[in-house]
Formats: C-alpha cells, sequence, structure tokens
C-alpha cells in the first residue's frame, strides 16, 4: 500500500492544491490531505474548518482523506505508514523554502521521500492568501477555489464583518 500526505496550511484550499490532490490520487493507492494546525500563521479558518473543507473538496476522489496534524510531519508520516511527502511547487519562487524543508525532512527521517508536483499552468499564480484577499474585497473567486470553499469563505467574511 503506497500511502503519500499532501500536507499543507490549506487556509484554505484552492483549485491549485486540487490539482496536485487530483495528480497525486493517481500515483498512490492513498492520500492524506493533512491540514498543518500552524496557530502561529493566525489562520482565517480553524483547523477543524480547513479540514472539514478539504473533505467536502476531496469526495470525487475514493482514495483520498481529509486529516490534520499538530507534530512532526515526519512523525506523522511514520504513524499514519506513509513513505512519501507530496508538495507542489508553482514557481521557482517556491523552490528555495521547499528544498529546504525536503532536505530537512530527509534528515530527520531518511526513509521518507519528498516528491514535487507541478499543477496545471493556469492554477501557478493562485495561493490561499491572494484567494482570501480577493474574497475580501468581495471580489469573484469561483474559478480560483472549489464550490465548498466558496461557500466558507463567503460565509466567514460575512461573520467577521458584522
Ligand atoms: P504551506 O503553509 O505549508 O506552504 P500551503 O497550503 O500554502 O501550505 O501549500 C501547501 C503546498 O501546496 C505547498 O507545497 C505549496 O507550494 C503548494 N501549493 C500552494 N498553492 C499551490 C498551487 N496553486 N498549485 C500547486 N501547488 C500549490
Amino acid at each position: 500500500m503506497r500511502t503519500a500526505i499532501y500536507p499543507g496550511s490549506f487556509d484554505p484550499l484552492t483549485n491549485g492544491h486540487l490539482d496536485v490532490v487530483e495528480r497525486a490520487s493517481k500515483l498512490f493507492d492513498r492520500v492524506l490531505v493533512a491540514v498543518a494546525k500552524n496557530e502561529s500563521k493566525n489562520p482565517l479558518f480553524s483547523m477543524e474548518e480547513r479540514v472539514e473543507l478539504v473533505r467536502q473538496s476531496v469526495g470525487h476522489l475514493g482514495n483520498v482523506q481529509a486529516d490534520s496534524f499538530d507534530c512532526l510531519l515526519v512523525d506523522y508520516a511514520r504513524r499514519s505508514s506513509a513513505q512519501t511527502i507530496v508538495r507542489g511547487l508553482r514557481a521557482v519562487s517556491d523552490f528555495e523554502f521547499e528544498f529546504q524543508l525536503a532536505l530537512m525532512n530527509r534528515k530527520l527521517n531518511e526513509r521518507i521521500e519528498t516528491i514535487f508536483m507541478m499543477p496545471k499552468d493556469t492554477y501557478t499564480f493562485l495561493s490561499s492568501r491572494l484567494v482570501k484577499e480577493i474574497a475580501r474585497l468581495n471580489g469573484d473567486v469561483s474559478s480560483f477555489v472549489p464550490a465548498a470553499v466558496q461557500a466558507g469563505l463567503a460565509g466567514k467574511l460575512a461573520a467577521t464583518r458584522v
């Protein structure tokens, strides 16, 4: 059983993330989309909300599950019997940080391999940060995020405005 973990903040999940999940789901028997707690990043959505938005967005993929973790990624990988970490690369600007992270994770556990996947070119400009910014300014995010996330953003922003 080949299990891959796709870890991230997913605050919130975008169509770029989903594109990577769909590609990974074809290569592995099981893919865990693992939401990192990351309170220090001051997320818009709570960890539980981010997991729920992932769960609602990956329902069409039978071998993909939403999960969360609040520990070292390599420890979570070991606990989940995963051999691989999947990360997305949008542009050269992602490379340096991702390279450092992958090598550090290898140092912590050399049996876990990191692989990088590139999304469809139309998603390379997408980031959770930009999507939140556009939604905050009442822009249309329907082509950037799954329907569940669009609804989640509308609800969250309406709640923070009152
Ligand atoms: P993190 O806080 O761990 O960087 P993110 O949720 O921002 O979490 O991203 C998780 C992973 O998905 C990272 O490897 C990031 O480079 C990648 N990623 C983010 N946006 C996209 C996108 N539009 N297309 C492909 N990969 C992406």
